[in-house]
């Protein structure tokens, strides 16, 4: 019996869903990329933008349809509003939050499916299949399991103690800490994760020290907000420096090369003391995704970002100061909500400033859910696609420069699979700045190597395996 998943969004959602597989597995299913094999069919959604809640939708309304001559359960998990959640209970044969997932066996019983873990007899496959066939319901109005949590972040230890199935043997994410606490206008997050929950900093350590184990070479602590990890848990558990330090002694006496990330982190949180201790440990990726969504005091305020420019200008510098070979990248926000010209100017003038070496440009789009939506969205889509171009050019112009300054150094490089160009093979620096290098060896993707750079340009570099 076979599942289709399709995970929606965001690192955290795609690291949602290797635990999902790994509760499927358990429940005998193997996974199949072909929706009309499948027998249970799920999405991992987000609300980030309409356009991710669109697709659930037009997702569902085909596998509804496919469900007039093909028998099989449906559900969809993930970041819901709760408003969407009231329409998909009416689509979806099961709509559950992720801390509910260890009960998704229970849920799929519900409908008398025959569950194959038990069964080690392969001749009774046939058996199975039509008991299958005679108890799963072709009704798209049957919603017999409709979940009525109203915390998302309520007992999540249920969820995390789940062995995720990890779909690299090279690359994982390790979640650290659900939901925010932040709200800023322009998000989501805080409606449809809930308040943030911070997990036991011990099973985080033994989850990252079972990844090294297997030879792991790039492991990301997830948060929404990941550097306010402890806070809700302050006197019972270790703040985010503290977890940093104790996962960097452990990874620099373990003899292993691996890097180990995070992200993302809210300025607000980012203590002085989160980038000494990176400063002290070789495991600890220098490379530093710092959000700063507008480089304009009133427009943060707007956005509720809790931090004005010259705090985050005081993070850059103590990172420039600490750990001066470290890369920085950043999130920035154009054509938010009455967004002037003036407010956009600050904003390319951090740019200017920072020198990035990637940011993620957005052009701002309505959220729903999120407090901005119900403002205007007043900045016409062309001036928005100006601002955005604008920002890519001042981009460029400072990753080209750090990028040609490697040429001639030599960078140890995760390999991470085959580059576009034949012959070629592809990864990134410990800073996460991607390279390419001339081999056919598919015995280096999942290991790193050591390569000289022999040219650049603003997005990447490229280098001699040395
Ligand atoms: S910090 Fe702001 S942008 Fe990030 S998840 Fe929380 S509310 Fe959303």
């Amino acid at each position: 019996m076979k599942y289709f998943l399709l995970p929606l969004g965001c690192q955290m959602n795609r690291s949602d869903t290797e635990r999902v597989r790994t509760v499927l597995h358990g429940m005998g299913f193997t996974e199949t990329d072909k929706e009309e094999e499948a027998t249970i069919l799920g999405v991992i959604a987000c609300s980030v933008r309409q356009k991710g809640i669109d697709k659930v939708y037009s997702r569902i309304l085909k596998w509804n349809e496919m469900k007039q001559n093909h028998n099989c359960i449906t559900f969809v998990s993930g970041c819901i509003l709760p408003a969407d959640r009231e329409r998909f209970v009416k689509l979806f044969d099961l709509v559950f939050t992720m801390n509910e997932l260890p009960d998704l066996p229970d849920m799929i019983r519900q409908y008398g499916v025959f569950i194959p873990m038990k069964n080690d007899d392969s001749s009774n496959t046939n058996d199975v299949e039509t008991r299958i066939i005679a108890s799963v319901p072709n009704s798209i109005s049957k919603a017999p399991y409709i979940n009525k949590v109203v915390n998302p972040s309520a007992n999540m230890d249920r969820f995390w103690v789940i062995n995720p199935d990890h779909l690299s043997d090279f690359e994982a994410f390790i979640p650290i800490q659900n939901g925010c606490n932040k709200f800023c206008t322009y998000c989501a997050v805080p409606y449809t994760r809930g308040r943030e929950v911070s997990r036991k900093s011990e099973d985080i350590i033994n989850e990252l020290k079972e990844l090294v184990e297997k030879g792991y070479k790039s492991i990301t602590l997830l948060g929404q907000n990941v550097n306010s990890y402890g806070l809700d848990k302050k006197g019972e558990e270790i703040n985010f420096a503290e977890l940093l330090r104790r996962i960097g002694a452990y990874g620099d006496a373990s003899g292993k090369e691996f890097w180990v990330y995070f992200t993302s982190p809210h300025p607000r949180d980012m203590s002085d003391e989160v980038i000494e201790v990176i400063s002290q440990y070789k495991c600890l990726g220098k490379q530093i995704h710092l959000p700063i969504q507008s480089g304009d005091d009133n427009m943060l305020q707007r956005m509720n970002r809790k931090h004005t420019l010259d705090d985050y200008r005081h993070i850059i510098h103590t990172i420039r100061r600490l750990l001066p070979e470290a890369t920085i990248f950043t999130d920035i926000i154009v054509g938010f909500t009455g967004e002037t010209e003036e407010e956009f100017e600050n904003s390319r003038k951090a740019m200017e400033e920072f020198k990035y070496n990637m940011a993620y440009i957005a052009q701002y789009s309505v959220r729903p859910g999120a407090v901005a939506s119900s403002w205007a969205d007043d900045v016409p889509k062309a001036k928005k696609r100006e601002r955005y171009h604008i920002l890519t050019d001042e981009l460029m112009k400072h990753s080209l420069v750090y990028n040609q300054g490697l040429i001639g150094k030599t960078q140890k490089v995760l390999v991470t699979g085959y580059d576009r160009k034949n012959g070629y093979l592809t990864g990134h620096t410990e800073g996460k700045i991607v390279i390419r290098f001339q081999s056919r060896d598919k015995n280096l993707i999942g290991q790193i190597v050591t390569v000289k750079v022999t040219s650049a340009t603003a997005l990447s570099i490229e280098g001699i395996l040395l």
